[in-house]
């Protein structure tokens, strides 16, 4: 599937628009169409259903130490300065920039690569922002203008190794930047925070500066006892969140994978810290399945540790859960959600104030005057077991999914094209959404074969037994095989069909989206035959 034709059906058929589009829009912003909010709700919905709601706190789950409990909570966008600064989000939550001098375009520091190449008695750094086989292609446009050479001359360009990250490159002055015709006008890289700054109440001064959360995790961390003392909650447990946050990323790319303002869906879980690695593992396979039972596929989904290099100072543990996209070249993955073992680093940095690595341990940062850099809260977050009579400062697994990336990867695993008959019986090319039953925004649609003969009524009839309990659509417009292509094209996984028969046997047709098979069901069964196959 080529990328472009998913974003051209996410626009016209209303899962995706361009935030502020009729004002030209606002890059890494996106909005959800009719039919992208349906998805994306069924999204979150499965999410909060199978972690939240639907777990069984009385059973062990099959990989999990014990039982467990789960509860949720919603915490506001816009927090107390304090908890970033303690969190190291104040300090650290930082990318690196290098600027264009003569296109004034800015990039991210480690999306930039290129590589070198020989000619005229020249050696210069080719940059690009594309990667694998589009990189090595522009690449060679470039340099072939660069010394201006015609497209027959190739062969006097001497390339000296593969494509290589721009973070590898000491001396400026020799790159080609990814839009410039002239040399070494890319500036020296330099660190930009991720934080959206706002100011709350009517002065706009240091004292009133507050932020956009970049995550919704340490909303969660600094309600853990407010969770605890007004529930019965016991360790382990998790405490989960679904919500807003906001990256002013430097290059949002590649339609809603990397946006400024997007929804997580985090967990916080709470445990002993002797059995944490335990924990580790089984959330790292439970959130792998998750999205293998809701249809990704596996060749293209995978879980990935992290190497010892790649883990954050406080983290024992990482995993991602990462997704083959159609728009990275292949082989290359992109990131869904992460799974770390942060140990009890949030619980103390919340306490004590913001800790760095000293060693192998983490102690609190301080000041040039020997006082901590940021304070914590002061306030005891640890947790006491009646049952043990052991005080400890609970371990943390975080799940930290993104449900954008989630919406994007189901669409592009979602998108197939095969051949069927269109409306006058021709094989033609049919494009379909194949979504798990679960996620499709519309379950079913009830069509009357013509506009006449008492075939409305009954279709408006099944319509309302259907509608209380999911979306439906109705339709009585256009030849029959050109409404089912648009069922097809947006996902519904099942039609069902008022014909000629159903006024003599009261039967109606239902169709499959994935099989094209149709079969004959009751009227009144229809509501039950479409339940049952939605569970199947
Ligand atoms: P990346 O390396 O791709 O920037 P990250 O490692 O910074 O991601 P986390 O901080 O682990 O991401 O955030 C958890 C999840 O939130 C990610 O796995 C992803 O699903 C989602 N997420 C993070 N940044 C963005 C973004 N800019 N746009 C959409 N989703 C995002």
């Amino acid at each position: 599937m080529e990328m472009e034709q998913l974003v051209a059906l996410c626009k016209r058929r209303g899962f995706l628009f361009q935030s502020s589009e009729i004002y030209g829009g606002l890059n890494g912003f996106w909005d959800y169409g009719p039919l992208g909010v349906e998805l994306k709700r069924n999204i979150r919905e499965a999410w909060w259903r199978d972690m939240v709601t639907g777990h069984n706190e009385l059973d062990v789950p099959a990989g999990a130490p014990s039982a467990y409990e789960m509860t949720g909570l919603d915490s506001t966008i816009i927090m107390h300065p304090q908890v970033w600064k303690c969190s190291g989000h104040y300090d650290l939550f930082h990318d690196y920039l290098v600027d264009c001098r003569e296109s004034k375009r800015r990039y991210r520091y480690d999306q930039v690569q290129g590589r070198w190449v020989s000619c005229k008695e020249q050696r210069i750094f080719v940059a690009t922002e594309a990667g694998g086989q589009e990189g090595l292609e522009d690449t060679q446009q470039k340099a072939l203008k660069y010394f201006n050479l015609r497209a027959k001359h190739v062969d006097e360009l001497a390339w000296d190794g593969p494509l290589v990250s721009l973070t590898t490159i000491k001396d400026f002055s020799q790159v080609l930047g990814p839009d410039a015709k002239t040399l070494g006008t890319i500036t020296e890289p330099r660190e930009f925070n991720l934080m959206f700054e706002t100011h709350t109440g009517a002065i706009r001064d240091e004292s009133s500066k507050t932020f956009l959360r970049p995550e919704t995790a340490q909303g969660i961390f600094v309600n853990f006892k407010n969770v605890l003392d007004s529930t019965r909650v016991k360790i382990p447990f998790g405490i989960a969140q679904i919500g807003k946050s906001f990256r002013n990323e430097i290059t949002p790319r590649n339609f809603t994978f990397r946006s400024r303002e997007f929804e997580q869906m985090e967990i916080e879980f709470f445990c002993h810290p002797s059995t944490s690695p335990q924990w580790y593992k089984y959330w790292r396979d439970r959130r792998y399945r998750w999205y293998l039972d809701l249809g990704l596929a596996g060749d293209r989904l995978r879980l990935r540790d992290h190497e010892k290099a790649e883990l954050s100072h406080y983290s024992c543990g990482t995993a991602d859960i990462e997704y083959a996209f159609p728009f990275l070249p292949p082989g290359e993955f992109g990131e869904l959600e992460g799974v770390a073992h942060r140990g009890d680093f949030d619980l103390r940095s919340h306490t004590e104030g913001k800790l760095v690595r000293s060693g192998d341990s983490l102690v609190v940062e301080l000041d040039a005057e020997g006082k901590p850099k940021y304070r914590g809260s002061g306030k005891d977050l640890t947790y006491f077991d009646d049952q043990t009579r052991e005080r400890f400062i609970p371990h943390v697994i975080e799940p930290s999914a993104g449900a954008d990336r989630a919406a994007l990867a189901f669409l592009c695993e979602a998108y197939n094209e095969d051949e069927a008959p269109d409306e006058n019986g021709k094989p033609a090319k049919r494009v379909f959404l194949k979504f798990h039953p679960r996620l499709a925004p519309v379950k079913a649609a009830v069509f009357p074969l013509v506009k006449k003969d008492g075939m409305p009524e009954v279709a408006k009839e099944i319509y309302s037994a259907l509608k209380p309990h999911m979306n439906v659509f109705y339709d009585e417009k256009g030849a029959v095989g050109r409404r089912y292509r648009r069922q097809d094209e947006v996902g519904t996984p099942f039609c069902i069909t008022v014909d000629g028969q159903t006024l003599q046997d009261g039967t109606v047709t239902v169709r499959d989206r994935d099989t094209l098979k149709q079969w004959r069901v009751k009227k009144e069964d229809c509501l039950g035959e479409i339940i049952e196959r939605l569970r199947a």
